[in-house]
């Protein structure tokens, strides 16, 4: 089984990431490559500044990239690396002309008809297809994953939704790759910390309650718990820490929300980890540098459990941002759809 990929914004911080794992992919064989304007008709080992540590794949290194539209690209799915406002002109386009369009930009998250999928946590919202489809007359269709931050506080908080999760707060410490290349100025970051990041805040608030909300069969009910996030970017290249604050509706113990971490299930698909949460019982780790690539990146770390009262856990959640919080996603995400015949 092979599926031809193309990449948009093929360039970029997450663009780079996705040529990276697609080259290696068993299902997946890149056929297109696209980003500014200036690009065209260029190829991509000679207009990429490649800093991803590893080599650019020979593949793909002499790819022509081509115009961002529909009709020079060569592919089945077509993953977005795209700006958010670029995505929302581009996107629909593709999607029009029956390409499946997975997309890691916010333009579309939140829109009812729109599937925003972690597949461990809701794979069943891609249900929401027929009907965007139906909506928009369209041919293909746009499955988006969410803000890097978001998926990897969203994948711990799944489980300690039947244990009657209530509120949570979270205090983030964001890493330099998430605001993409070049990003922040050296001189603004090193020896620094940066307390605002433009509209993160609300992103962290508001998505997990789509994600873990409830599909019946034609819209998605948010989920009922309330989240307030305090989002900072730190001097970290890769690897995103949240430290959070879970409140129950019940008096819980530490052991169950262990039992409940353990308990998410990986999937069986190519990019799936063997643990989709690995729990760190040393009382310094997770730690950005040590286990943000623990499960191929694809794992999110948690510890540091502590019982601050009855209802309350304090715990701290770290994830890579740029493979399960961006290209890694959206490529899971292409595979759940794969698995569930949305391409047959
Ligand atoms: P980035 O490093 O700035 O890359 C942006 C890419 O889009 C480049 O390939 C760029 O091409 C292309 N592009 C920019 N303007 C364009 C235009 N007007 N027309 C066509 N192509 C254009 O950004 P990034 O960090 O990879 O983020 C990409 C998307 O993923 C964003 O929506 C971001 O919010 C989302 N995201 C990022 C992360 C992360 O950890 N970085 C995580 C989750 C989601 P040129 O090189 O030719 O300019």
């Amino acid at each position: 089984m092979r599926f031809k990929v193309a990449v948009l914004g093929a360039t970029g911080m997450v663009g780079q990431k996705f040529v990276q794992l697609l080259a290696e992919h068993p299902w997946f064989e890149i056929t297109s490559l696209a980003a500014s304007e200036k690009r065209v008709g260029k190829r991509y080992g000679e207009e990429v500044n490649w800093i991803v540590s590893s080599k650019i794949p020979d593949d793909v290194k002499d790819i022509e990239m081509v115009v961002m539209n529909p009709k020079y690209v060569d592919a089945d799915i077509v993953f977005s690396a795209l700006p958010s406002d670029v995505a929302r002109e581009i996107e629909p386009m593709f999607a029009r002309e029956g390409f499946v369009v997975a997309s890691n930009a916010s333009a579309y998250r939140m829109e009812d008809d729109v599937p925003l999928v972690i597949p461990e946590v809701n794979p069943d919202h891609l249900g929401l297809i027929e009907i965007q489809r139906d909506n928009r007359k369209w041919d293909g269709f746009i499955v988006t994953n969410p803000n890097c931050t978001a998926i990897i506080l969203t994948i711990s908080l799944k489980p300690l939704m039947d244990l009657g999760l209530r509120n949570v707060k979270v205090s983030t410490m964001q890493a330099l790759s998430g605001a993409g290349y070049p990003g922040v100025p050296s001189l603004a970051i090193t020896d620094n910390i940066i307390p605002f990041i433009k509209g993160e805040e609300e992103k962290v608030e508001t998505e997990p309650l789509k994600i873990l909300g409830r599909f019946d069969g034609k819209k998605i009910i948010p989920a009922d718990i309330r989240i307030s996030a305090s989002c900072h970017r730190v001097p970290v290249i890769d690897g995103h820490m949240e430290a959070v604050w879970a409140e129950f509706r019940r008096n819980v113990n530490i052991e169950e929300v262990i039992d409940a971490f353990k308990s998410l299930k990986p999937l069986d698909l190519p990019s799936s980890p063997k643990e989709v949460i690995i729990v760190r019982s040393e009382i310094d780790r997770p730690q950005p540098r040590l286990d943000r690539d623990l499960g191929g990146g694809m794992s999110v770390v948690v510890g540091r459990l502590k019982k601050v009262d009855d209802y309350t856990i304090r715990y701290l959640v770290l994830g890579h941002n740029t493979v399960r919080g961006a290209a890694g996603a959206s490529i899971l995400n292409a595979e759940l759809m794969i698995k569930e015949g949305y391409l047959d």
